[in-house]
C-alpha cells in the first residue's frame, strides 16, 4: 500500500517498523465546544485508514489525545461558571457519543492531558538537562537552534519562517521562533507545581509527551489535520527526537485536507461551524461519511447541503443492493464480484483513494440490482459489497435509527405513535391523521395492522 508521507513529500509504500503492528497516533480534540463536522472529516479519514490497515493484516494500537488545559477552555470555563476540568469533561462526552453515532473505532487509549502532568515534567526536565530547552522568567522554551533539521516537516527554514511571519518580540525568549514548553500560571488559571514553577504544558510537549508513554519513542504513523503541520507536528518532531536521540520519531506523517464552508476553512475561530449533531438532524451518519469518502482524504472538502443530500440517496443505492431476495434457482448464473473487489483494493493501496473504491461499490451495487431482476444468484457479491463497505466504516443500517446513537429520530416517532394511537381510541380522528400525515411528509411511512402500527422510512432511491 502507497501512503502519501508529508515529510517525505511524496506517496511512499508502506511498511512498519515491525512488518507485523501499526503504532498510530492521531492528534485529538480540544475539548471546549461540540464536536464539528471538520473533526468528523478528519476522524472518518482516520478510521478508514485504521481499518483497511487492520484488513491487511496489521495489528493497529491507535492514540488519540484530548488537550483538555488550554486558553479557551479555562476562558469558556470562566464564562460558565464551572471548572475547567469539568467543561473538558463535559465535552469529552459529546466528543465519544459523536464518534459513536459516526461509525467511528475508538482510539485504544485516550490519555488526557491534565493527567499527565508527571511524564510531561520528566520530558521538559530531559530536555532542560540536555540543553534542548531553558528556564525563562517561570516558563520553558524549546531552544530551535538546537534542533539541526528543524522546519524539515513543513519544509521550511528558520530564516524562511522568520521572513514570512510577523513576529512578537518576546524578551524572554532567546529566538522568537523558541516555543514554550511549560506556561507559568497567570492568575486565576489551574496549575500543576513544577521545578520551575507553577504552571501548565504547552499543547506540542504534550503529544510528544502522550505518544512516548503509549506508543514508545518511535511511531509509525502520526496523523492530524494539514493545519498542524505547523507548528504543532514541527514542534513534536524538534522535541521527540531531541528527547529519545531517536530518528525518525515518525515514519509516516499523515495528514487530512480540511473541510471548507464557503471559501473558508471551518473553525471555531471563524465561527462558521456545523456541529456533528446539527448534520445529523438533517442527514444519516452513512450519508455524511460517504461524503467525506468521495473526496480524497488529502483534497479540502466543500462542506455542501447538497453534497450530503446527494450522498443520502447513494447510501439507499447500497442499502437496496443489500437487501435479501428469494433464493435464486440451483441453476442460475453466479454474479462474481471478484473484478470490482480488485478495483476497489487497487484503489486502497494508491493512497487511500477512497472515491475510486466508492465508485466500484457502486458498480458492484448496479450490477446486483441487475442480477437479481435477472433472477441470477448473487450471494457472493452481496457478501463481498457487504464485506468492502464495512474497510471504508459503512454499515448500511437501514434508517430506522439504528446506528444513530442518540441521535436518532426513531424514540420521537414513536411517541408520535403511541400518541396518535390513544387519540383513535378517544375517536379524534381529525388530529389522529394530522400525526399520520405530518410523518409521511417527513418520509415515514406508516402501516396499521391487527397488530399494532408498524412504520419505517420511504425509500428515496
Ligand atoms: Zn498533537
Amino acid at each position: 500500500m502507497k501512503l502519501y508521507n508529508t515529510l517525505a513529500g511524496e506517496a511512499q509504500e508502506f511498511v512498519s517498523a515491525d512488518g507485523k503492528s501499526v503504532k498510530m497516533y492521531v492528534c485529538g480534540v480540544t475539548p471546549y465546544s461540540s464536536t464539528h463536522v471538520g473533526h468528523a472529516l478528519s476522524y472518518v479519514a482516520f478510521d478508514v485508514l485504521r481499518r483497511y490497515l487492520e484488513f491487511l493484516g496489521y495489528q493497529v494500537k491507535h492514540v488519540q489525545n484530548f488537550t483538555d488545559v488550554d486558553d479557551k477552555i479555562i476562558q469558556r470555563a470562566r464564562e460558565q461558571g464551572i471548572s475547567a476540568d469539568d467543561l473538558a469533561g463535559r465535552y469529552i462526552e459529546d466528543f465519544y457519543a459523536t464518534m459513536d453515532a459516526l461509525n467511528i473505532q475508538r482510539a485504544h487509549v485516550y490519555p488526557r492531558a491534565t493527567q499527565e502532568i508527571g511524564p510531561i515534567l520528566e520530558t521538559i526536565a530531559n530536555l532542560v538537562d540536555n540543553g534542548y530547552a531553558y528556564p525563562a522568567a517561570g516558563d520553558v522554551y524549546f531552544r530551535v537552534t538546537s534542533s539541526k533539521d528543524y522546519g524539515k516537516l513543513s519544509h521550511r527554514t528558520l530564516d524562511g519562517m522568520q521572513a514570512g511571519a510577523r513576529i512578537d518580540v518576546d524578551e524572554n525568549k532567546e529566538h522568537p521562533m523558541d516555543f514554550a514548553l511549560w506556561k507559568g500560571a497567570r492568575p486565576g488559571e489551574p496549575f500543576w507545581d513544577s521545578p520551575w514553577g507553577p504552571g501548565r504544558p504547552g499543547w506540542h510537549i504534550e503529544c510528544t509527551s502522550m505518544s512516548m508513554t503509549y506508543l514508545g519513542d518511535m511511531l509509525d504513523i502520526h496523523g492530524g489535520g494539514q493545519d498542524l503541520v505547523f507548528p504543532h507536528h514541527e514542534n513534536e518532531i524538534a522535541q521527540s527526537e531531541a528527547a529519545t536521540g531517536a530518528q525518525p520519531f515518525v515514519r509516516y506523517w499523515v495528514h487530512n485536507g480540511l473541510l471548507q464552508l464557503g471559501e473558508d476553512k471551518m473553525s471555531k475561530s471563524l465561527g462558521n461551524l456545523v456541529s456533528v449533531e446539527e448534520a445529523l438532524v438533517q442527514y444519516s451518519a452513512e450519508s455524511l461519511r460517504l461524503y467525506f469518502l468521495s473526496s480524497h482524504y488529502r483534497s479540502p472538502l466543500q462542506y455542501t447541503n447538497e453534497g450530503c443530500a446527494a450522498m443520502e440517496r447513494s447510501a439507499e443505492r447500497l442499502r437496496h443492493a443489500l437487501r435479501p431476495t428469494p433464493d435464486a434457482p440451483g441453476d442460475a448464473e453466479e454474479l462474481d464480484p471478484g473484478p470490482f473487489q480488485r478495483r476497489f483494493l487497487e484503489a486502497m493501496d494508491d493512497d487511500l483513494n477512497t472515491p475510486r473504491a466508492l465508485a466500484s461499490l457502486f458498480d458492484l451495487a448496479r450490477e446486483i440490482n441487475r442480477a437479481r431482476d435477472a433472477g441470477h444468484n448473487m450471494a457472493a457479491a452481496q457478501t463481498s459489497l457487504r464485506h468492502l463497505g464495512g474497510i471504508l466504516g459503512l454499515a448500511f443500517n437501514e434508517r430506522n435509527g439504528e446506528g444513530q446513537g442518540h441521535l436518532s429520530a426513531k424514540p420521537f416517532i414513536e411517541i408520535l405513535l403511541a400518541t396518535r394511537e390513544k387519540l383513535r381510541e378517544v375517536k379524534q380522528y381529525d388530529l389522529a391523521d394530522q400525526i399520520r400525515d405530518g410523518l409521511v411528509e417527513q418520509g415515514v411511512t406508516l402501516e396499521d395492522s391487527a397488530t399494532g402500527t408498524h412504520w419505517h422510512y420511504r425509500d428515496s432511491a
